[in-house]
């Protein structure tokens, strides 16, 4: 399933999502533009994942990802949308965010309730935060792809 994929490495613009309130959880994603998306292997299964991310040129942070089914596009495209963890001063839509992806948490699931969904989100935050300090995982954060112009197709490199 999802691992013979990882680690993926993707950089694409941060663009406006679906305004479904991530913020307003405490839990904002940064969305990643619609070609970003269909640059993604078509079988990459829907899921929570977690890895490294950079804004710009800035430092690398720990993140959980979702690639999930766009209600924009009554599911039939997919979004990929990063977490990072780690609290900006301001928003950063329209920069470049470049993001490598190591491990697969789980399926995507359906909750009962808001309280559900934003414990499972807090748990999958935890899981990813002890991931990502094994060395396996650990040693990605200093790839060069975070050092490279950000012009460069990097893409399934
Ligand atoms: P949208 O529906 O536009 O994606 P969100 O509520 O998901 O709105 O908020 C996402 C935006 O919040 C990102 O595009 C980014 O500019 C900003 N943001 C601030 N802090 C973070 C963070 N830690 N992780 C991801 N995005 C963040
Ligand atoms: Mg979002």
């Amino acid at each position: 399933g999802a691992m013979r994929h990882l680690p993926y490495f993707c950089r694409g613009e941060v663009v406006k999502g679906f305004g479904r309130g991530s913020k307003e959880l405490g839990i904002p994603t940064a969305n990643f533009s619609e070609q970003v998306v269909e640059s993604f292997p078509s079988d990459i299964p829907t899921g929570i994942y977690y890895g490294w991310a950079c804004v710009g040129n800035g430092d690398v942070h720990k993140m959980v990802l979702s690639i999930g089914w766009n209600p924009f596009y009554k599911n039939i495209k997919k979004s990929v949308e990063t977490h990072i963890i780690h609290t900006f001063k301001e928003d950063f839509y329209g920069e470049i965010l470049s993001i490598v992806i190591t491990g697969y948490i789980r399926p995507e699931k359906n909750f009962d309730s808001l309280d559900a969904l934003i414990l499972a989100i807090q748990e999958d935050i935890e899981e990813a935060k002890r991931q990502l300090d094994l060395p396996e995982h650990l040693k990605l954060k200093e790839d060069n792809f975070f050092h490279l112009p950000e012009g460069k197709i990097v893409n399934n490199r």
